[in-house]
């Protein structure tokens, strides 16, 4: 691993002379005159003065040595539907919705709301922001009315573009009436709404202020809008990421940076050449669709492939089909897809040609040595795992064979990332832990190009939640335990906050729990993510009534928990309801008051709940080991 090692230290050692050198990769319409600018620590401010444009990187960029080959292949088993845009094509579409957009008003640092299922308008209306250096916000399709107001309320979107609905299993679920809910329970009001109306579901139009897109479209099929070249720190979106309290996180990312590091980890990362084939099975709504769906394979002159559809049906061989059809080169998918694959014929795993796949990436939970394992047997190609966060954009741990290749170790997301000063940090102490010793993952600052700037509207919080963890020493956490082994292979050991993991979907139990506390009934609760084998994670919600004499009641239990899974269902969206909800008389708390949810997990788990001495009440926990 000499050359990965030697690289990595160049890139820390002289950062500003190896991100100059890297920054050639995309267009500058004005050069920078500073790479780097720390002097306010630890907001890192890359290339400085420079002007760019993450669309015209993406799309424009490439109209004349590709113009007539795929850019974006979209591929949904829902609808039965296959679609080859030619970036002549994606150019087309993105001037179009560009165009709508600046007739609807929208300027230079306005928001655009995204509510689309995986969909090819959502890649239009991102690259389209990008174009006028308006600043997108796309909520995952999966969130409900509350999560979705409260997106609204914090982003402050001039405009929203949503659908009439989406489609999971073959039907169709509907977005317009969770939409006009948000808009109802959100304090501020989009001027506009614009609906691709895919005849999905029927949908009510708010006269004045809902405009089907598809007339909007036509208008502006010829449309050249002109770039807006922005100055590298500008924001390009916002996306909001869970963390330890009921409201979310809008993650603010630049312009140049990201489309520095995105460009490079294609080529370093993804082992990626202008036009090889990306399939990244990630929705738009989460990070990896963003990077890795739409900027990152588009900004470096591939073809990504978007599928709108579940990895099983109409078979548990779909995603081969899709990688012999298309001929793609990498697949980025999640550890949970993968099991659900392991549970079928594993004849479906050589029914196609994949002689055109180099590599699978995995990301976005930890991937269990015995998947890793089974999956690489089973198709002969490297697995390589990823751990990244919505906050850093692109990869902190990874094998990176575009530089050299090195043995991976099932278990083990390999090395840092050039870019990233990654360290395991004792939290009582702030000191670098020493080999095979537990830790937190963090990284020492300034954050990479392509990392989070800020926290949208609130530098005090970017500063508070990631890097006050640690004594003396600013420091960005994480909030991962990990470990690094005496040959340099670094391990993810679980979450050192309240954040759970279910099916890669990364969701705050804060935010759940509030909804629990909705219900008329409830007087309290706690909701602990619990161990599950095909989803890595699953919420288990506790709750306390005001009156636990209603319990008497017959049928009741089944009631109230029908009805608390349905709040939550309404507020957090399906990905977020608990396996069960529990009732008992009191939660473990200290004497401090703080609900002691690693003894609540060690029970459901049937481990034991270790360290009791700083409890109030130990008969809570029987409580909780009868109600389970
Ligand atoms: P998200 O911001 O939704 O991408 O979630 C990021 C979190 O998912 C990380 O902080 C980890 O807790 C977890 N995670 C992501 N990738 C991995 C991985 N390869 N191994 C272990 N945990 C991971």
């Amino acid at each position: 691993m000499q050359k990965v090692r030697e690289f990595h230290r160049q890139s820390i050692q002289d950062r500003e002379a190896f991100w100059a050198r890297e920054a050639q990769r995309i267009h500058w319409e004005t050069p920078f005159t500073r790479v780097l600018d720390y002097s306010r620590p630890p907001f890192a401010r890359w290339f400085v003065g420079g002007r760019t444009n993450l669309c015209y990187n993406a799309v424009d960029r490439w109209l004349d040595t590709q113009g007539d080959q795929p850019a974006l292949i979209w591929v949904s088993t829902e609808v039965d539907q296959e679609i080859v845009y030619t970036r002549a094509d994606l150019a087309r579409e993105v001037n179009a919705a560009a165009a709508t957009l600046q007739e609807l008003g929208v300027v230079q640092g306005d928001r655009v709301l995204i509510y689309l299922p995986m969909i090819p308008q959502a890649a239009f209306f991102m690259l389209a922001c990008a174009r006028l250096g308006a600043i997108h916000s796309v909520v995952f399709g999966g969130f409900a009315a509350h999560n979705l107001a409260q997106r609204i309320d914090d982003a402050q979107p001039r405009v929203i573009v949503s659908t009439d609905a989406g489609s999971r299993g073959g039907r169709p679920i509907a977005y317009k009436p969770l939409l006009d809910q948000a808009i109802e329970q959100s304090s501020h009001a989009p001027e506009r709404v614009v609906l691709v109306n895919r005849g999905l579901a029927p949908m009510d139009l708010t006269p004045g202020r809902d405009l089907e897109y598809a007339p909007l479209r036509a208008r502006h099929l010829d449309a050249q809008v002109p770039v807006v070249w922005l100055e590298s720190n500008e924001p390009s979106y916002i996306l909001y990421t869970s963390g330890t309290t009921g409201n979310p996180k809008g993650v603010q990312r630049d312009v140049g940076g990201y489309a520095v590091a995105l460009c490079a980890s294609m080529e370093y990362i993804y082992g990626g050449k202008p036009g090889d084939v990306y399939f990244s099975s990630s929705d738009v709504g989460w990070v990896v669709g963003h990077s890795y769906v739409v900027y990152g394979p588009l900004l470096n002159g591939q073809a990504t492939v978007m599928y709108e559809g579940t990895p099983v049906r109409p078979d548990a061989a779909i995603l081969w089909r899709i990688v012999e059809t298309y001929r793609v080169n990498v697949l980025f998918s999640a550890p949970t897809a993968i099991r659900v694959l392991k549970k079928h014929d594993p004849a479906l795993l050589s029914r196609h040609d994949l002689s055109s796949l180099e590599r699978i990436y995995l990301a976005g939970e930890p991937l269990d040595e015995l998947t890793g394992q089974w999956l690489s047997e089973a198709l002969g190609k490297p697995v390589i795992d990823n751990y990244w966060q919505t906050e850093t954009g692109w990869p902190i741990l990874s094998a990176q064979p575009g530089i050299e290749e090195v043995p991976t170790r099932f278990g083990s997301p390999s090395f840092p990332v050039y870019g990233y000063d990654a360290r395991v940090v004792d939290e009582t102490t702030g000191r670098d832990c020493g080999p095979n010793q537990k830790g937190v993952v963090a990284i020492e600052p300034p954050l990479p190009p392509g990392a989070m700037s800020t926290i949208w509207g609130n530098d005090e919080r970017f500063v508070r939640t990631y890097f006050q963890s640690f004594p003396g020493r600013l420091c960005y956490s994480t909030s991962d335990w990990g470990l690094v082994d005496d040959d340099g292979y670094w391990y993810i050991l679980g979450r050192t906050d309240d954040v759970i993991n279910v099916a890669g979907h990364r969701l705050g139990t804060r935010e759940i729990e509030e909804s629990v506390n909705t219900h008329p009934a409830v007087a309290e609760s706690a909701v602990v993510g619990v161990a599950d084998q095909l989803k890595g994670q699953e919420a288990m919600a506790f709750a306390v009534l005001r009156n636990p004499a209603l319990l008497e009641e017959s049928g009741a239990r089944e009631r109230l928990e029908a009805e608390i899974k349905r709040v939550i269902e309404q507020r957090n969206g399906a990905v977020a309801r608990p396996a069960r909800i529990l009732f008992v008389n009191t939660l473990p708390k200290t004497r401090s008051g703080k609900v002691l949810r690693r003894a609540i997990v060690a029970l459901c788990e049937g481990r034991d709940p270790g360290d009791l001495t700083t409890i109030e009440d130990p008969g809570a926990l029987d409580q909780i080991r009868a109600a389970l």
